[in-house]
């Protein structure tokens, strides 16, 4: 049993739904393009997932978000692939792929021919397992990468209205479902080893900032220790998380946010990996030049910086995405990619921007007792970084701008002073 396609789109997550968005574009002929996810549902914005869609009152549902609504493009539901001849293979997983062949093998036998594939399998959630510990089969202990995910933790949480949470891991995942579990109605502890949140980005200062807001909330912090086991009943529910502190927990749910694998396992040994991810060029293309790779699995030259980085979010995604689809379909007229990494969170009515590197020396800025303030990073005399909490979309365009340029700052004292002023006024 086989079919055969021209383009081919293996997952089908943020990357693919803009993908086949660009496709789309640039003149993709009905029966060319086929994409193969195991979800059940056609790509949709997985950031929704721990914010809208967990919010007790009108929380969001599909079709609202699928893609490509999270950057104000058409919305592509089912019926559009439909309209458009893209063929979506769903709740399918590619349990194999032979890249010098060019075929990929699915769960059910059916083997799929490309000329070009895009490679968009996105991350999955690393499991207490991974770290030597059990217990991720409890009943009430959730992950969150996908819908199914999202939707078993809306369940359990809401028949834990009133009860206790422990958030595991102290990342974006843990701070986006601990806000959710709050406007909910839980009282949530949060466990990480870090000496703060979100530690890969935050500064102690940008981090003290949300802490004390989340503790204002009602949110409780245990830092420096990790969990070691699970109390559990006969039904097979956690009931309570001992720290390797010797601390003690109840707990009525737990969800658990200790970070992403990227899914690059059908790949290993066909094409070259770096950075946990496939490597691309600047067209996307990996290592065997019909293959190309996108989003949260792609290692990618990032100009600005003169080296490849992998990045986990959504605008890198969107954008990766619609680059190869253009290296693939105007391969005369397509430059190198050229992004400025950037991220977002949002957080009760708390938002912040994230744009270019968090290295080197750090800049506050603005008013940490108020609603707007930041940071900047200078790095080997360049800004390189810039954060920006509570802005408007004219401040939060100035600081992109302003990281895009690496302008040279000589005096960090007067970048201080100027502070957002500095971005707008480049
Ligand atoms: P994904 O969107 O993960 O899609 C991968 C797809 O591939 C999935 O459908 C998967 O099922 C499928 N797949 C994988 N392997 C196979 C296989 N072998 N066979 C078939 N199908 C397969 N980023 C931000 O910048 N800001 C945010 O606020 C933010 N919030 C987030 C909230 C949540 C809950 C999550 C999980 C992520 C969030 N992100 C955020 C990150 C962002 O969603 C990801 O960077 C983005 O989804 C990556 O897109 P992708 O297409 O590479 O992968």
């Amino acid at each position: 049993m086989g079919r055969a396609f021209v383009y081919v789109i293996l997952g089908g997550g943020v990357a693919a739904g803009y993908a086949a968005l660009e496709f789309t574009k640039r003149g993709v002929s009905h029966g060319e393009l086929c994409i193969i996810s195991e979800e059940s549902v056609v790509p949709y914005e997985r950031p929704a997932l721990s914010k809208g869609f967990l919010l007790p009152e009108a929380p969001a549902r599909l079709p609202s978000f699928h893609t490509c609504v999270g950057a104000n493009e058409e919305r592509l539901t089912p019926k559009w692939y439909k309209e458009h001849g893209i063929e979506v293979v769903l709740g399918t997983w590619v349990k194999s792929a032979d890249v010098k062949r060019k075929t990929l093998l699915t769960a059910t036998g059916e083997t799929i021919s490309y000329k070009f594939l895009i490679i968009a399998t996105g991350a999955r959630a690393l499991k207490l397992e991974e770290f030597g510990l059990t217990g991720s089969d409890a009943g009430n202990v959730c992950y969150l990468r996908d819908l199914a995910d999202a939707t078993r933790l809306v369940d359990v949480m809401q028949s834990c209205i009133g009860g206790n949470a422990v958030v595991i891991g102290g990342g974006y995942i843990g701070m986006e479902c601990a806000a959710s579990l709050v406007i909910n109605k839980l009282n949530v502890t949060m466990v990480f080893p870090e000496a703060h949140t979100m530690a890969r980005l935050f500064t102690p200062k940008i981090a003290s900032y949300y802490e004390d807001y989340y503790i204002a909330k009602g949110v409780k912090f245990i830092k420096g220790t990790v969990m070691s086991s699970f109390d559990m009943d006969s039904d097979g529910k956690v009931t309570a998380v001992n720290l390797k502190d010797g601390s003690w927990l109840p707990a009525d749910m737990v969800v658990v946010g200790i970070g992403i694998r990227p899914n690059t396992a059908l790949f290993e040994g066909q094409l070259t990996m770096e950075k946990g991810g496939i490597k691309v060029n600047g067209r996307m293309q990996a290592s065997d030049s019909s293959v190309y790779a996108v989003g949260d699995v792609a290692a990618f030259p990032v100009k600005l910086f003169g080296e490849t980085r992998r990045l986990e979010h959504v605008d890198s995604a969107r954008k990766s995405a619609r680059h190869a689809v253009a290296a693939i379909m105007d391969p005369e007229k397509i430059n190198e990619f050229d992004y400025l990494p950037f991220f977002y969170s949002r957080v009760f009515t708390l938002s912040w921007q994230f744009y270019g590197d968090n290295a080197g020396e750090v800049v506050h800025f603005g008013d940490f007792s108020g609603n707007t303030f930041g940071a900047y990073w200078v790095n080997k005399g360049n800004l390189v970084g810039s954060f920006l909490e509570g802005g408007s979309k004219e401040q939060y365009e100035a600081i992109s701008k302003v990281t895009r340029l690496r302008p040279a700052i000589e005096d960090l004292g007067e970048l201080e002073k100027l502070g957002l002023g500095y971005a707008l006024a480049e």
